[in-house]
């Protein structure tokens, strides 16, 4: 009988934790670190639910000495050497608004965080190894189709005339972002390969999908369709997949994406920390036998990586909730609840060999990322937490939810 190792089994997903500082440098942590892996809570937590003494394992946690680097290297780069192997990879940030999710996946311009480190790695790596002769152009029911450089900009001139926007991407606005670069490049490159690089920013806000890098205002709420494409991934129909030549050209489009969010969130009313944001960077990859200046073969492998920054998962007090606040919570809870699900099946099955099904059916964020849940790639979830004392009883529904997936 095969016997499972402790690394089988904790393959597919993987929970770290990251401490965020204390604002006030002279409260004590209402959680304290056991082990470089485990956390209690400490007796400054005042909560009702008498868990003291419990310990809460992960893969690693991230103390408030951690950096943005330091996060990046341990949970992100091994997705991206994946990730242009061509397998899919996703990672989230868990936790109750404030906990420091958008800091990790983000960051700032002093301290880049996982998503501009992993377009910058990506550049660096693959980008004088992009697809220069022929363009891709992707098509998510059929595939992938090459064509010349001269045949492409023949077919975007057209598209043009028929009313459809050129996308060019506004280079001085490119330039004023300057997230640093520390050149880190990835290890397993194929030097018989070009690359391509898209990108696309979405939203889940009440269970419904919004493209954020679509420009049409007119199209700014039009919720979207998912569906499984040609690979049986499954993709937002109709999203913009923006082709990428360079790092700045993907952080304008993020910052574009941004701020389209606060135009939409402006118009429905809604809390910012009331949606998941899903910003994925995927690479087609062309393995080529060139004969003369015309590819003769040519294999395509496609990896995405999702980057998604949750919701904020705090419990709604339904006394202070009504209308629009009342249904943002219940759907953020009826996602996150499924996900919780999800996660706790998939490790079941993982862990007894059992094939229970996994009801990522039950809500748009679980179905976007019904491969993973299959399991097809790599997931990790970093679950953000404040140890400030006032957090105290929402940490401990955080740290719950992290129990589960161990
Ligand atoms: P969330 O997205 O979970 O609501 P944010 O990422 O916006 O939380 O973090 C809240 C605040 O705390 C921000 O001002 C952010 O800069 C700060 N912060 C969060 N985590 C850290 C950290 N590890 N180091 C320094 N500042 C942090
Ligand atoms: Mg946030």
């Amino acid at each position: 009988e095969k016997q499972l190792s402790n690394s089988d089994l904790h393959d597919t997903v993987k929970v770290f934790c990251r401490l965020r500082p204390l604002q006030d440098e002279c409260e004590l942590p209402s959680i304290k670190l056991v082990s470089p892996t485990t956390l209690t809570l400490s007796s400054e937590c005042k909560t009702k639910q008498i868990r003291k003494g419990c310990n809460y394992v992960f893969r690693h946690v991230f103390t408030s000495y951690s950096g943005q680097r330091e996060v990046f290297e341990h949970v992100a780069l091994p997705l991206l050497e994946d990730l242009i192997t061509g397998k899919n990879g996703l990672l989230f940030t868990y936790g109750v608004t404030g906990s420091g999710k958008t800091y990790t996946l983000t960051g700032d311009q002093t301290s880049p965080g996982i998503m501009p480190s992993c377009i910058n790695t990506l550049f660096n790596s693959v980008g004088d190894r992009q697809a220069q002769k022929y363009l891709i152009k992707s098509d998510r029911m059929n595939g992938f189709e090459m064509q010349s450089e001269n045949e492409a900009l023949e077919e975007r001139f057209q598209e043009t005339k028929s009313g459809k926007r050129l996308r060019t991407i506004k280079k001085t606005v490119a330039d004023k972002i300057m997230y640093s670069n520390d050149g880190t490049r990835l290890k397993n490159i194929n030097d018989e390969c070009i690359y391509s690089i898209f990108v696309s920013y979405t939203e889940i806000y009440n269970n419904a999908v919004y493209d954020l890098l679509d420009e049409s205002n007119s199209k700014i709420l039009q919720a979207k369709i998912i569906r499984e494409d040609w690979q049986k991934n499954m993709y937002v129909n109709g999203v913009e997949e923006v082709e990428v030549k360079s790092a700045a050209e993907a952080f304008e489009l993020f910052y574009m994406g941004q701020k389209r969010k606060r135009m939409a969130h402006t118009l429905l009313n809604a809390e910012s920390s009331r949606s998941h944001s899903i910003f994925n960077i995927r690479v087609v990859q062309l393995i080529q036998n060139v004969q003369g200046d015309i590819p003769s073969e040519t294999m395509i492998k496609v990896g995405q990586l999702s980057l998604v920054d949750l919701a904020g998962s705090e419990r709604c007090n339904r006394t202070n909730n009504t209308g629009i606040r009342l249904k943002e919570a219940s759907s953020i809870n009826n996602s996150l609840m499924t996900l919780r699900t999800c996660l706790e099946v998939l490790r079941e099955n993982q862990t007894t060999g059992s094939t229970k099904v996994i009801p990522y059916r039950d809500s748009r964020l679980t179905l976007l990322f019904k491969n993973y849940f299959e399991g097809e790639g790599q997931v990790r979830m970093i679950v953000c937490i404040n140890p400030s004392e006032q957090d105290c009883e929402e940490n401990l529904q955080v740290l719950k939810f992290a129990e589960i997936t161990q």
